[in-house]
């Protein structure tokens, strides 16, 4: 179970974390945030659940959370910035996972758009969902999903492997610890969201950089050299003919093709 006074002694951290809400069990932290959103819930409002039963990842895929054992939690923003959006904000809560596993002395990597890795798999999903009024962001979830303990990493067999903290590092991680120093993260780099500074972040911890990769989405599928990140965060991608192509975040699947490990 979660240590709640722990996280109560640790919140609000850069203004964030307060209300916050732990359940043993829920269904979907981020579905829980939405409606505390919808019912007026503060920017900075925090939801945390020790196992969530339909926990999502994008598409309505599934994100696998098991008691006692993974950080599943749900920010609520309130954006005011121009440059907050989907993809700015997708950035934002990856970028907070691998600087809190810098902190442990792992290096780990964002898998555009949404994952952080390790070379013997994927750690950490994020989820961000948006409400609108006009061309503003009434609210943001930011749903972030870490694999801490064994007992997270999914039993199910995935497309892409999946590892946890622990066995990256080769010691037990503190989950408290790790969840707080993860809203520390995304309280220090929100107000750099979208900037030069951030992107520049971003791009150092990119996986698969000068390497072959293949996007899917619905029906499209891009194949080139991965080449970075552009200054709007799109992806840019060498194609054979030589050409560069930037590719934007949306419902798309990265892989890498060549097989000289990851
Ligand atoms: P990819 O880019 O790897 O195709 P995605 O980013 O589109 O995946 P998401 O929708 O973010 O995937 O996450 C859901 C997917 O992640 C699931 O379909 C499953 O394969 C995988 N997954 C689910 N739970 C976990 C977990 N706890 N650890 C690692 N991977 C998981």
């Amino acid at each position: 179970m979660i240590d709640v006074p722990r996280l109560e002694a640790g919140l609000p951290v850069e203004g964030l974390g307060e209300p916050l809400y732990v359940f043993p069990t829920i269904g979907s932290t981020n579905d829980e945030a939405k409606s505390l959103a919808e019912h007026g819930a503060p920017h900075g409002t925090l939801v945390v659940a020790d196992e969530q039963s339909r926990g999502r990842g994008r598409r309505e895929r599934k994100w696998y959370s098991q008691p006692g054992s993974g950080i599943a939690l749900s920010l609520l923003l309130r954006p005011r910035s121009v440059g907050s959006n989907e993809s700015s904000l997708t950035a934002l809560g990856a970028l907070a996972v691998v600087k809190s596993l810098a902190m442990r002395k792992l290096e780990a990597y964002i898998k555009w758009p949404n994952d952080v890795i390790v070379s013997a798999g994927k750690l950490a999903g994020i989820l961000v969902e948006t409400s609108w009024q006009g061309d503003q962001i009434d609210y943001a979830i930011v749903g972030i999903g870490v694999n801490v303990h064994q007992g997270s990493i999914p039993q199910a067999a995935l497309d892409f492997p999946a590892t946890c903290v622990d066995d990256a590092l080769g010691s037990k991680v503190d989950r408290e610890a790790l969840l707080l120093d993860i809203i520390a993260n995304l309280g220090a780099w929100y107000p750099k969201l979208g900037s030069e500074e951030m992107i520049e972040a971003w791009q150092q911890r990119l996986a698969y950089r000068d390497r072959q990769v293949q996007i899917t989405g619905a029906g499209t599928k891009t194949v080139g050299r991965l080449e970075g990140l552009a200054a709007d965060g799109r992806l840019v991608i060498q194609v054979d003919s030589g050409e560069k192509i930037l590719v934007a975040q949306g419902d798309l699947s990265l892989r890498p093709i060549d097989s000289d490990g990851d």
